[in-house]
């Protein structure tokens, strides 16, 4: 029997990392599924459809809403992003974790509907000044953008405590290494062991035959 997939939620400010982070943790096991979330926002340089997102009309977007497609959905930076519901199903049946790289609105409902099965992660930027730095050197966003996203981020920051965990992003390795350690021990949990009992009884039986 497979395990089934857990739904791990990274949370942050918007140029803490966690894009970065999701991007390693996919490299480092290819078993694991990003899910790629619908916007209205325009796409950057470099993203393509479908692999950061896909890009939709807000009246598109809405009819997925109002057909119950999405698992969450929220408005950020005036632009409305929701994480489709079925490929994340199909992923948890399959045994394969999916990460979502969502704001706390989204983590907070996918955690109401499917406690369980979530690890939720907060990752803070080491200082103000560095998340500042970390916005401009992306070089993807205007000056009003970045502007916008900096004076979101001290709300977003504001949710820290509602989360399983929380890395400060300060050097990139060592909280590769950290994330890691938290998906290897949440992987271990018990109740995401069904396979346990089974083999616990194979223990016994080998016992009652010596
Ligand atoms: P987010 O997805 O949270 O908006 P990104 O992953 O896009 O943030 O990171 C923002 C920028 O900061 C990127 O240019 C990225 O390469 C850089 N970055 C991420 N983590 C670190 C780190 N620990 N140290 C230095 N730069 C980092
Ligand atoms: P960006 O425009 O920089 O890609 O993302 C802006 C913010 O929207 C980030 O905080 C990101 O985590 C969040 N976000 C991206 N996709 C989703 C989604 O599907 N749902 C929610 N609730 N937030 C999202």
């Amino acid at each position: 029997m497979i395990r089934r997939g857990l739904l791990l939620i990274l949370s942050s400010p918007s140029g803490a990392g966690k894009s970065t982070l999701s991007r390693m943790l996919m490299a480092w096991d290819q078993t694991m599924r990003f899910s790629v979330s619908a916007t209205t926002r325009p796409p950057r340089p470099g993203e393509a459809e479908g692999r950061e997102y896909f890009f939709r009309s807000r009246e598109a977007f809405e009819d997925m809403v109002k057909s119950g497609e999405m698992l969450e959905h929220a408005e950020v930076f005036g632009n409305l992003y929701g994480s489709p519901r079925s490929p994340v199903l199909a992923a948890m049946d399959a045994g394969r974790d999916t990460v979502f790289d969502i704001d706390w609105q989204g983590g907070q409902q996918i955690a109401q509907a499917m406690r369980d099965d979530v690890v939720s992660i907060f990752i803070l930027p080491p200082s103000i000044a560095e998340l500042d730095r970390r916005l401009r050197t992306r070089g993807q966003d205007s000056d009003t953008v970045i502007a916008g996203r900096m004076a979101k981020s001290r709300d977003e920051i504001s949710h820290w405590a509602e989360y399983d965990y929380v890395l400060v992003n300060d050097d990139l390795d060592q909280t590769f290494e950290k994330l890691k350690a938290i998906l290897t021990a949440e992987r271990l949990r018990r109740e995401r062991q069904p396979q346990l009992s089974a083999f616990v009884r194979a223990l016994n039986e080998e016992f009652e035959a010596r």
